[in-house]
């Protein structure tokens, strides 16, 4: 399964949007309002897939990959912060 892949200094985002039913529920508990349903696409499912609007501003809370019913997100924080 291929995985979009958005990084930011502290962190990876990682959409497997053909596993996304657009349900909107890791839009609704992200804290920093980053998550977008993208209303221009579909995925082979038939369902309009979440995108990422802003990585810059992922806390890396994981609120979205715990929520999310059908496994199609995973955030990373792989890449240690300077200083
Ligand atoms: S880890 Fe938290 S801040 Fe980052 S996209 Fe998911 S819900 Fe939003
Ligand atoms: S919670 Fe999962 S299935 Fe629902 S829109 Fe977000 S990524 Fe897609």
């Amino acid at each position: 399964m291929e995985c979009e892949m958005t990084e930011t200094k502290t962190h990876t985002i990682c959409i497997a949007a053909e596993f996304c039913k657009g349900c909107a529920i890791c839009t609704t508990v992200c804290p920093e309002d980053l998550l977008k349903i993208d209303h221009s696409r579909l995925n082979t499912q038939g369902y309009h897939p979440v995108c990422v609007d802003d990585a810059q501003l992922c806390v890396g809370c994981g609120n979205c990959t715990i929520m999310c019913p059908d496994n199609a997100l995973a955030v990373d924080i792989s890449i240690e912060q300077a200083g």
